[in-house]
């Protein structure tokens, strides 16, 4: 029998699968009295204002600070992650504990090091105990990205990990079988790979990272779509 859109976000419900939402519908699932905040047409540094001071959900309350993102404001890649972890909180910068040294070699080795890409989290503010980023924070997170997104313009978005490739697609489907083809957010091209995090719990799907990030680097030439 065919399932209707609503009865397979019913199923997923009752067994609490959190199911990530197109920008529309995540503005509407914004937590309680959290107004979709308006970032078309703000420029660096008034985006890094606006999330410096936020207090749009719950995470204000225990982090150190925001970690807004950093590197090549006009980079033709950008990498897009979960959240920050404990190291990123203290430091106030995405990807910088062993995972983020894992992503850096993996992204000279294909000719892209750190300071030449922009690099951000779908959350700017770290879930307690590293746990997952809960829909309604990324709800009132994602104007954020998106305007990330629109300044850099970039050739290629590399999501790593799951939350990151659910969150960017709105789809629940699995890295596995995300990874591999090339996705659009937009305009943008997206591939989708491992965690850094997972390729260190398991490095024998280090060739796979390997082969996304050489799929992605095709794709910033224009020489796959
Ligand atoms: N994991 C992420 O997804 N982002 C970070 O910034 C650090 C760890």
């Amino acid at each position: 029998m065919p399932q209707t859109e609503h009865q397979r976000r019913a199923y997923l419900k009752a067994l609490e699968i959190d199911v990530w939402l197109p920008r529309d519908e995540a503005d509407a699932a914004l937590p309680d009295g959290v107004e979709a905040v308006a970032t078309d047409g703000l420029g660096w540094q008034e985006l890094r204002d606006c999330v410096a001071s936020c207090e749009r959900c719950a995470l204000h309350q225990s982090r150190t600070q925001t970690v807004f993102g950093i590197g090549n404001e006009s980079a033709e890649w950008m990498i897009i992650g979960e959240a920050p972890g404990a190291e990123e909180d203290r430091r106030g910068e995405p990807f910088v504990g062993r995972a983020g040294k894992l992503l850096d070699e993996m992204l000279r080795a294909v000719g892209q090091p750190r300071e030449q890409v922009f690099i951000a989290n779908i959350l700017k503010c770290r879930p307690p105990d590293n746990r997952d980023p809960k829909p309604a924070e990324a709800a009132a997170c994602r104007a954020y990205i998106e305007r990330q997104i629109a300044l850099v313009q970039p050739k290629i978005i590399l999501a790593v990990g799951k939350i990151a490739a659910q969150h960017m697609l709105a789809s629940d489907a699995t890295v596995g079988s995300m990874r591999g083809s090339v996705h659009q957010h937009g305009d943008i091209p997206l591939v989708v790979t491992y965690h850094p995090a997972y390729l260190l719990r398991s490095p024998a799907q280090k060739s796979k990272a390997w082969d996304d990030l050489c799929l992605a680097t095709r794709v910033a030439a224009g020489i796959a779509a």
